[in-house]
């Protein structure tokens, strides 16, 4: 039997109506609009593309969104007094600074310095270093990975008790989704590029989550018997017959994977959408925690 799609596109449309739902009940309380400031430092065409698609979603959320642009000579000092400035501005609940920074900047110290309740993207080392202990609790999750939880949660997966494979330990990816798995309780292996036989890791994962960024990497032979399969791998392949040139695929081969899953995500169209939907989510809860409230 065919693996049980888990539609990605509608379950985020859906996230994102609720959210311009609040935005909306928020300004007939007058209560502030939620801003997102973004932050590009660079001329990353990738990153450009990415950061143009959120703030576009937060103008159709009602979120404030406001650009700010660095060239890609920009100074460690430059970069973290636009920070600063961001801190202080009480119309800018949420700081995206789009990674990865130019070569020359301190990462960890451009993060260190966003305000921990406007960290939406949840990078701040402490915001992750709660994530990672035992009865503590982040002011916000990173997106993609918290955009996995709900996938798995909407397609009924069981992750108490169940055993979870990551293929992946990227700072973004791969290591808060290891530790949300681990915080629902499930048994979590992450594998790397130095793991030994990863199909007969993966063989015995009942939740299986790839982000390793290879295009199909994750055979069908690898994956066990009606297990959820999360691909959040996004890889451009050549494809003649297409127009641009080329296709997008997953890290998963989802043909074959299909045919022996239980359920799993398509690429485009599964976890992509997800992590745009919880940037907004992530927003509009920084704007409720500027207005004093103690959120859980
Ligand atoms: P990354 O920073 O490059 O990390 C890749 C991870 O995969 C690393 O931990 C690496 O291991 C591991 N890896 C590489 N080759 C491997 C191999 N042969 N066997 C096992 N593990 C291997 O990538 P990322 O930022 O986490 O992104 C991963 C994928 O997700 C990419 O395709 C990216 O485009 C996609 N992505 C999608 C979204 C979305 O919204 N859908 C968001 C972010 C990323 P080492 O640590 O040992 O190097």
């Amino acid at each position: 039997m065919a693996a049980k799609l888990i539609d990605g596109k509608a379950i985020a449309e859906q996230l994102r109506e609720d959210v311009k739902q609040q935005v909306k009940e928020r300004t007939t309380k007058a209560l502030p609009i939620p801003g997102l400031a973004t932050v590009i430092i660079g001329d990353n065409p990738a990153s450009k593309v990415y950061v143009r698609m959120k703030q576009k979603a937060c103008q159709e959320a009602g979120i404030l969104s406001i650009g700010h642009e660095l060239p890609p000579e920009a100074s460690q000092e430059e970069v973290e007094a636009l920070i600063q400035e961001l801190n202080q501005d009480p119309k800018i609940h949420g700081i995206l600074v789009q990674l990865p920074l130019p070569a020359g900047l301190d990462e960890e110290k451009v993060l260190n310095t966003i305000n921990l309740r406007k960290d939406v993207d949840g990078f701040h080392p402490i915001n992750i270093g709660r994530l990672a202990q035992k009865g503590r609790e982040p002011l916000f999750v990173p997106a993609t990975p918290s955009g996995v939880m709900v996938l798995l949660e909407e397609a009924g997966a069981v992750l108490e008790g169940s055993n979870a494979v990551v293929l992946g330990r990227s700072n973004i990816v791969g290591m808060p989704v290891s530790l949300l798995l681990v915080r629902a309780n499930a048994t979590v292996t992450i594998c790397h590029s130095r793991t030994k036989d990863i199909p007969a890791i993966t063989r015995n994962a009942e939740i299986l989550v790839a982000a390793v960024g290879i295009p199909e990497f994750v055979r069908g032979d690898w994956i066990k018997s009606g297990a959820t399969v999360i691909d959040v791998g996004v890889n451009r392949v050549e494809d003649e017959t297409r127009k641009s040139g080329y296709r997008l695929v997953g890290d998963v081969a989802f043909d074959e994977a299909l045919k022996i899953a239980g359920a799993i995500t398509p690429v485009p169209g599964g976890v992509g959408p997800m992590t745009i939907a919880m940037l907004l989510r992530n927003t509009l809860r920084a704007a409720r925690l500027a207005d004093g409230n103690n959120l859980k």
